[in-house]
């Protein structure tokens, strides 16, 4: 039996709040619920001071969404205290005025020139290997890059740039990010432990996320790329509403289903008036390791199909390689460990292209 969004939320209204008895989901505690093939995620808002009392919870719908026959269970805990307000870091001459939409509308961060959101209708397709890739790409060009990896459910670009160790914050305010291949990068896997049930006591998750964007010192930078979660969420609202970004690319494979699932994420960009760069078909073709054979496992050129129709462009087509996963998952994306390769080239047209077009 396949685990659908209805069954789970039968069976988290069942799990009760141990501080008030009411069941989960009616107390208006469960947000963001996604179930993709049998992976299922979710935010738990809690109060921060009761963390330890939650955990029961936690784990109770954990085991219960399991027994659904879930293939894995993602569950974010966090505060729904506000947010504290970011500090002012703009001080004198940066940042662009933008009358009356300022106090809410979105924000230019300071020192960075341009945002491109790395964006999917699901998971799994390669957004953030495009990502890691196109940002180590971009930087082999001499541009200046920041990578912020706003997939709050399964951060993993510290892991494909071969980050680790945590982010400074000597005055207590203001965040140092880590860098490597050229990248300057930001990322919450940065700031929990790796495989712990990630809790933020302090703000909220969208709070987590305007301080990554606005407390980081990002320094002087050409481009930001932001990786965002799969999916048209909380987090993709909030990164259009607070910073002004200056276009989406999509990553998509070319099955049907990631298709559909890509022209919601569409649909959302262009509500949030965010201009569609354009798409990038990713596993479009399966090419053998050991023969060089190249086969078509998910179809061929359907998201080119999508792209005339939308008349937004298709940037690339990135065969399914596994130089591309070994390199990523070694820290050293295939565009800075195989930088002549074939596949790296893909992601260095790209680059140029952007960088040729203005838009990075
Ligand atoms: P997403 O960010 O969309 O969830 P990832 O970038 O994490 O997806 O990719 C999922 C898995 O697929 C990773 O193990 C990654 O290394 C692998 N992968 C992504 N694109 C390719 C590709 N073109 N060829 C081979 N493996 C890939």
């Amino acid at each position: 039996m396949s685990v659908t969004r209805d069954l789970v939320l039968e069976q988290l209204k069942t799990v009760l709040n141990p501080l008030n008895g009411k069941d989960i989901v009616s107390a208006g505690m469960v947000k963001a619920l996604t179930v993709d093939e049998g992976v299922v995620r979710f935010v738990l808002e809690i109060d921060p001071a009761r963390a330890k009392a939650m955990e029961a919870a936690r784990a109770e719908a954990e085991t219960k969404i399991k027994a659904l026959g879930a293939t894995s269970v993602s569950i974010v805990m966090t505060a729904h205290a506000a947010a504290p307000p970011p500090p002012d870091l703009k001080g004198g001459g940066h940042g662009h005025a933008h009358g009356a939409a300022k106090a809410t509308g979105p924000e230019k961060i300071p020192g960075v020139d341009r945002i491109i959101a790395i964006a999917s209708g699901k998971g799994g397709v390669g957004k953030s290997t495009v990502a890691a890739n196109l940002a180590t790409a971009l930087a082999a060009e001499g541009r200046r890059v920041g990578l912020l990896d706003a997939d709050v459910y399964g951060p993993s670009q510290h892991r494909m740039l071969g980050i680790t160790g945590r982010p400074a914050s000597p005055d207590g305010k203001t965040i140092l990010p880590l860098r490597n291949h050229g990248v300057t990068l930001m990322s919450l896997g940065l700031m929990t432990q790796e495989d712990e049930a990630v809790v933020w006591r302090g703000p909220m998750l969208m709070g987590a996320l305007q301080q990554m964007l606005f407390q980081v010192q990002w320094g002087a930078l050409d481009i930001l790329i932001v990786d965002l979660p799969p999916g048209t969420g909380d987090v993709q609202m909030t990164l259009t509403q607070k910073a002004q970004v200056d276009g989406a690319i999509i990553v998509s494979t070319p099955q049907d289903i990631a298709l559909l699932d890509a022209r919601k994420g569409i649909d959302m960009f262009n509500k949030m008036n965010t201009p569609i760069i354009g798409l990038i078909e990713n596993m479009s073709t399966h090419i053998c390791s050991n023969c060089g054979h190249i086969e078509h496992i998910f179809g061929h050129g359907g998201v080119t199909k999508e792209a005339k129709k939308l008349g937004a462009p298709l940037l690339a087509e990135i065969p399914l390689h596994i130089d591309i996963r070994t390199t990523s998952d070694g820290g050293a994306p295939i565009v800075v460990s195989r930088s002549n390769s074939e596949q790296a080239e893909i992601f260095r047209t790209l680059a140029r292209h952007l960088i040729a077009t203005g838009q990075a």
